[in-house]
């Protein structure tokens, strides 16, 4: 898993992978992001942009080093975790003490989940390394709420914030419908425009965020005036918009989902 393979955040992943192909790394990050967000993917896609021998600045996922980083092996790895509901002291101590040991590679990594959940201590701990970092270490922060780290922490570490999980889908949903719908108007085949459908038909909720999107698009267009929006004459919207209440409609009464998309397409095929 390489920052490629994760959706979303592409404008905070292109400065990450930057960051790794220059050299040019803080010594500490915060990585923030809900609980739906990898952030644990993210941190180690980062760790293997950084250290991958073979494709720096973004990991080929092949080589024996993002092996071993995909596998939670990497000798110059140490992840610390919560010790019952939270990170403790001795946690960070634990830390303190690995960082001093020279990196078998180029750089020593601390990857510390749940961040959020570290005690007071823990966290006074480990401003006291974020002040004075180990050269080429890289501490990775991995946080849902940045609120409860103590401001100091904050101003010492690189804060990268991720999208919420259903701002990326919203995004996903829109450039599908955007898609499908210019598709739909060059006339191309059904068998092209299907490929694009798998995953909005996987379930009621992205079918129906895929035809939320579609009206957008298509209101969008009516009320536009540009070149793009002349494709659309608005009899062929009124036609369409009727089509995704009548999906909707469908899918409300429980009809199968792919059954919902797959007749809606070939209706606005005609
Ligand atoms: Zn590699």
């Amino acid at each position: 898993m390489t920052f490629d393979d994760i959706k979303g955040n592409e404008k905070i992943f292109a400065g990450l992978k930057r960051a790794a192909l220059t050299g040019n790394v803080a010594h500490a990050y915060i990585i923030e992001g809900d609980a739906g967000v990898q952030k644990d993917m993210v941190a180690k896609a980062f760790a293997k942009a950084i250290l991958c021998r073979e494709k720096r600045g973004a990991g080929c996922d092949e080589c024996v080093i993002c092996n071993k980083i995909e596998h939670d092996n990497h000798e110059d790895i140490f992840y610390v975790r919560k010790d019952g509901n939270s990170i403790k002291d001795e946690n960070m101590s634990a830390l303190q003490e690995r960082l001093k040991n020279k990196p078998l590679g180029e750089r020593n990594i601390a990857i510390v989940e749940d961040a959020d959940t570290m005690t007071l201590r823990a966290q006074n701990r480990i401003l006291k390394t974020l002040e004075e970092p180990p050269s080429g270490t890289v501490i990775i922060l991995l946080s849902e709420n940045t609120e409860s780290l103590i401001p100091t922490i904050l101003s010492r570490c690189a804060v990268i914030r991720l999208a919420h999980t259903e701002d990326i889908e919203d995004a996903e949903s829109a450039e599908t419908a955007k898609r499908v719908a210019d598709s739909l108007i060059d006339g191309k085949p059904f068998v092209e425009i299907k490929k694009m459908l798998s995953s909005v038909s996987e379930n009621k909720d992205k079918a129906y965020a895929f035809l939320d999107a579609l009206e957008h698009f298509y209101g969008n267009m009516a009320v536009r005036d540009d070149e793009a929006s002349r494709n659309y004459p608005k009899e062929y919207i009124y036609s369409r918009v009727g089509d995704i209440e009548e999906a909707r409609r469908d899918l409300k009464r429980n009809a199968v989902t792919g059954y919902v998309i797959k007749s809606f397409v070939l209706k606005a095929m005609n």
